[in-house]
């Protein structure tokens, strides 16, 4: 096996697959490739790429949600390749955590600078986990699947996105303020309710006694805590 660095391309389009496989193979890198933004988070979950090649617009949904998704449990290094050129569409890739932005068409060249540049920025990472596992529950945040006692339970995108921001921060208090920024991403309008309310969801969904929840604890005034040691 060779140690050359693993590249993920996230492409729909076959002929663009077929040119970026021969200039990365071309340049000495292991290559793997997806075609929907559900099989390339998997494939980044399973194979730990160094980088991920990512096109925006995806048959499955689009790139930046690839991207958001891919930065609850990867820091992994994410070149955005799109033909979308506006500031706007750049600015919002790298807000969603992306490293880089190619406007296509682009040369061989300069994509194969910009990995390298990717590349040396990223070095040796922590190995991620991508499963997050307490007791009852087992979180494939990859995935996205919960399980409580091995059986699925299904959450909403939102008391999904509420628990995995409430995983991210594990043990520590996550302020209302923290909470409607990160799951609510500040919309006017989110109030300190709507979290009591999602929380008694989450609660009655995941912990035995949801009355007396022994994990997704309350800290009264100011947020909430998922309590990792009980
Ligand atoms: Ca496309």
């Amino acid at each position: 096996m060779s140690d050359a660095p693993l590249i993920l391309l996230v492409e729909d389009e076959p002929q663009m697959r077929r040119f970026l496989r021969v200039a990365l193979e071309g340049a000495g890198y292991r290559y793997l490739e997806a075609a929907t933004g559900a099989e390339g988070l998997v494939m980044a979950a399973q194979h730990k790429p160094d980088v991920m090649l990512l096109d925006l617009g995806l048959p499955d949904m689009d790139g930046l949600k690839v991207v958001s998704r891919l930065r609850e449990w990867s820091a992994l290094s994410v070149i955005v390749i799109s033909a979308r050129g506006q500031e706007s569409d750049k600015v919002g890739a790298l807000d969603a955590g992306a490293h880089d932005y190619l406007t296509k068409p682009f040369g061989t060249r300069e994509l194969l600078a910009r990995i390298r540049v990717a590349l040396r920025h990223a070095g040796p990472q922590p190995e991620e986990e991508p499963v997050f596992v307490l007791d009852r529950w087992r979180v494939d945040l990859a995935k996205r699947l919960v399980h409580v006692e091995g059986k699925e339970v299904h959450l909403t995108p939102l008391e999904y996105s509420l628990f995995t921001t409430l995983i991210r921060h594990a043990g520590k208090v996550v302020t209302h303020r923290q909470l409607l920024q990160e799951v609510w991403g500040g919309a006017a309008g989110a109030q300190p309710l709507y979290l009591r309310v999602y929380m008694t969801q989450l609660r009655h969904k995941l912990e035995e006694q949801p009355s007396h929840p022994k994990y997704l604890r309350t800290e009264p005034g100011v947020g909430y805590r998922l309590v990792t040691e009980v």
